[in-house]
């Protein structure tokens, strides 16, 4: 197999040919038919995440070791199946869901794999991703058959998709008509909005400091845009709803959005978590107690989390995200213009055969 992969954090990709992974056990021997170039990609490359305050969280001390192929978000045909998987056959073209643990725990063996404390394993960040020809898949179960979904577009449900999905399915049950509030109106904002609308929501509030991306969230769907920008920012969120909110979903997550998205909130409110921005929230611990509220974090989602948003698509309610391809030998340049912020929407590596 061929790989276009990390040796050097910071450096080029690398082409590099491996012996082909023979599947063991449960495992699923795929070809890697399209990859999403995802944002989180450029810290793993980078080798660090910022976790604020100048300081930074490194990598290869939680274990990522490098050579590394990333990538995350892949489809690909099933080559080989190891002695003990079933329920595929060669030929078959499947999302492989990469936030991976141990495999074994009550967590992993729940279908929460992405919530496992014990080994992480996710692929494309501990073990070798879709910037390569083939991957391993652990487990069929982590397989889920995109239907008559664009590959393209199916393989974005596996980071991006269900980064949102899950985030809203922690604000949710809310009445249609309950505004809830997005902060950021980026790619997984413009995302939340249609996942939104697909599931029937029709009360969204974005929330942006560019004038640009609030425009592209009305036309997205959103019922409102508010500025995020200056002061008085959770007072103009609540004349948009029309009063304090049940819910708000900080995309953004940063020091300023947290504060005004967690002042917007009315009594039983909720804020969920999302994005990695860093900074810190201060709360009134009374008055949390008070007004039964909620703060809680969101990291991407659970392989029933990827199911049902795939089949939330199949039913044609959600439309489909801007996306680009890049051959797959290009992985580098497609990172390259990731980090230069030349990308709008999706930029996707596709194989030569698919
Ligand atoms: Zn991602
Ligand atoms: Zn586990």
């Amino acid at each position: 197999m061929r790989a276009w992969a990390v040796v050097e954090n910071g450096k080029p990709l690398q082409e590099m040919e491996w012996p082909t992974p023979e599947p063991k056990g449960t495992e699923v021997l795929l070809e890697v038919t399209h990859c999403g170039v995802c944002h989180s990609d450029l810290h793993i490359w980078d080798g660090y995440y910022d976790i604020g305050g100048g300081k930074k969280m490194s990598l290869t001390d939680r274990g990522v070791k490098l050579p590394l192929a990333m990538g995350h978000e892949i489809v690909g045909r099933v080559v080989k199946l190891g002695p003990d998987a079933s329920g595929v056959k060669p030929g078959d073209l499947r999302i492989v869901y990469p936030w991976l643990g141990c495999g074994e725990c009550d967590a992993c063996r729940s279908d929460n794999d992405n919530m496992c404390t014990v080994v992480p394993r996710s692929l494309g960040v501990y073990a070798n991703g879709g910037y390569g020809t083939h991957v391993i898949a652990p487990h069929p179960r982590h397989l889920v058959d995109p239907g008559n979904i664009d590959p393209t577009v199916a393989a974005t449900y596996a980071c991006s998709g269900i980064t949102v999905y899950s985030a809203i399915k922690k604000a949710m049950p809310m009445a249609p008509d309950e505004a809830i509030v997005l902060v950021g109106a980026g790619g997984l904002g413009l995302n939340a909005i249609a996942i939104l609308k697909a599931m029937g929501h029709r009360n969204i509030i974005a929330v942006d400091i560019s004038a640009e991306k609030r425009e592209a969230a009305l036309k997205a769907g959103a019922s409102k845009a508010v500025d995020g920008s200056g002061e008085g920012v959770t007072k103009r969120i609540m004349e948009a709803a029309g009063g304090p909110v049940l819910a708000a979903i900080d995309l953004v997550n940063g020091t300023t959005t947290a504060r005004f998205a967690f002042d917007a909130l009315r009594k039983g409110g909720k804020l969920i978590q999302v994005g990695l921005f860093g900074g810190e929230l201060t709360v009134a611990l009374p008055l949390m107690a008070i007004r039964a509220l909620t703060v809680r974090g969101s990291y991407v989602g659970s392989v029933t989390d990827l199911r049902e948003l795939v089949d939330l698509a199949q039913k044609g309610k959600l439309e489909a995200l801007p996306v680009a391809t890049v051959p797959q030998n290009q992985a580098n340049d497609a990172l390259m213009r990731l980090k230069d912020g030349k990308v709008t929407g999706r930029l996707v590596l596709k194989a030569e055969a698919a």
